[in-house]
């Protein structure tokens, strides 16, 4: 049964940000007025993510996660689904991943998966037993750090249940 990894988008593979980031070429323009600031290590990361199947998610609207979405070093990815905020509950001012409403949305072959979440905000999930959390640092485009996203790949590649396509 292949695993399938969930990548949080704002934290992981970019930064959303109300105010323009000094020296630094913005990515994609939301339709919120946010900016986006792609990380640098994205691509690399999930180039080496190749063979997964690849679900992402953001807390976003579907219309503020569209141009970061049509980015190329998101698009071809050939991520299997992407989930947005519609598809988060709301807990006060959070909105949380339910793993339930994920399955929902994956290809009936994937529905029960081992479902590995890479995410900055894990407390922001809900999963289930067959659900892990792998919890990174949340990459900022002023700080310039590019989260452990090395890190990351080595503790997927070095579970013993998770098999490549
Ligand atoms: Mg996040």
């Amino acid at each position: 049964m292949p695993v399938v990894v969930v990548i949080d988008i704002n934290g992981v593979l970019g930064d959303v940000r109300k105010k323009k980031v000094p020296d630094r070429s913005v990515d994609a323009m939301l339709p919120s007025g946010q900016y986006f600031y792609l990380n640098p290590r994205a691509r690399s990361f999930l180039e080496r993510l190749e063979g997964y199947p690849l679900v992402l998610w953001t807390s976003r609207l579907k219309k503020n996660a569209r141009p970061i979405e049509q980015l190329p070093q998101i698009r071809d990815t050939g991520f299997i689904t992407m989930l947005h905020g519609e598809d988060c509950i709301r807990r006060g001012w959070h909105p949380i991943k339910q793993v339930w409403r994920l399955r929902e949305k994956l290809p009936a072959e994937f529905r029960d998966s081992t479902i590995l979440f890479v995410d900055d905000s894990p407390e922001y999930i809900e999963t289930d037993q067959d659900s892990r959390v792998l919890c990174c640092e949340s990459y900022s485009a002023q700080e310039g750090n590019d989260s452990n996203l090395e890190q990351i790949v080595s503790q997927i590649n070095g579970r013993k249940d998770v098999v490549r396509l």
